[in-house]
């Protein structure tokens, strides 16, 4: 299975790719989750796209490119990946492309995940992250049993720095003017499936489990 999840920030991606990944058993590649490790690092490619990511601007194309191509190459790669959060522009969908075609592999969907501005906005400004798993949690809907802890793993919660809320309106305005237009490019491909994303984890999954059996 080679699948994208699209949609904006907040739509569930993360969630989705992550349970997607172990059913298939093929990796989930985020390039946010990627950039972040490198900010965490502390390298030079984490500084510059710390810059952008703060704003909620997208990283440059070409370091965006660089780093899918040397991640899709990898050997874990050969049965199928799920890659969220990518492609993000048209340049990036048409280097995409270029490199599944040399690569001579198909993409099999493109899952888009609906969900309102509205939505992003109140499950982002209240999402928190284990620093340690990585698990999200929401503060009012699916909240940790102790303040800042972990349920999981004892980890401390964090939020990001670009899910405050004047960041979040501008991750939105950048998702609709460079990212939006890609769902025609896949629609014209036939590969675009929507899915209503404002529902539990449970039945977003479901659906997308029936809609990938469908076009097995
Ligand atoms: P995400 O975790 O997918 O919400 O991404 C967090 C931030 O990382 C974005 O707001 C961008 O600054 C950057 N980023 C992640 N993926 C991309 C991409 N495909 N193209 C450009 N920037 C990206």
């Amino acid at each position: 299975m080679r699948i994208i999840l699209f949609g904006p920030p907040g739509a569930g991606k993360g969630t989705q790719a992550k349970k997607l990944s172990e059913v298939f058993g093929i990796p989930h590649i985020a390039t946010g989750d990627i950039l972040r490790e490198e900010v965490a690092r502390g390298t030079e490619l984490g500084k510059l796209a710390k810059s952008y990511m703060d704003r909620g601007e997208l990283v440059p194309d070409d370091i965006i490119i660089r780093i899918i191509e040397e991640r899709l190459k990898r050997e874990d790669c050969r049965n199928g990946f799920i890659l969220d959060g990518f492609p993000r522009t048209m340049a990036q969908a048409e280097a995409l492309d270029d490199l599944l075609r040399r690569l001579n592999i198909k993409l099999d969907a493109v899952i888009n995940l609906e969900v309102s501005d509205d939505e992003v906005v109140r499950r982002l400004s209240y999402r928190r992250i284990c620093k340690k798993c990585g698990k999200i949690y929401h503060l009012m809907f699916d909240p940790p049993k102790e303040d800042n802890i972990c349920d999981m793993c004892g980890g401390e919660l964090y939020q990001r720095d670009d899910d405050k809320e004047e960041v979040i309106r501008n991750r939105l305005e950048v998702y609709r003017k460079q990212t939006l237009p890609l769902l025609k490019y896949y629609e014209e491909k036939g590969l675009l499936i929507n899915i209503n994303g404002e529902r539990s984890i449970d039945e977003v999954f479901n659906d997308i489990i029936r809609v990938l059996e469908s076009k097995r």
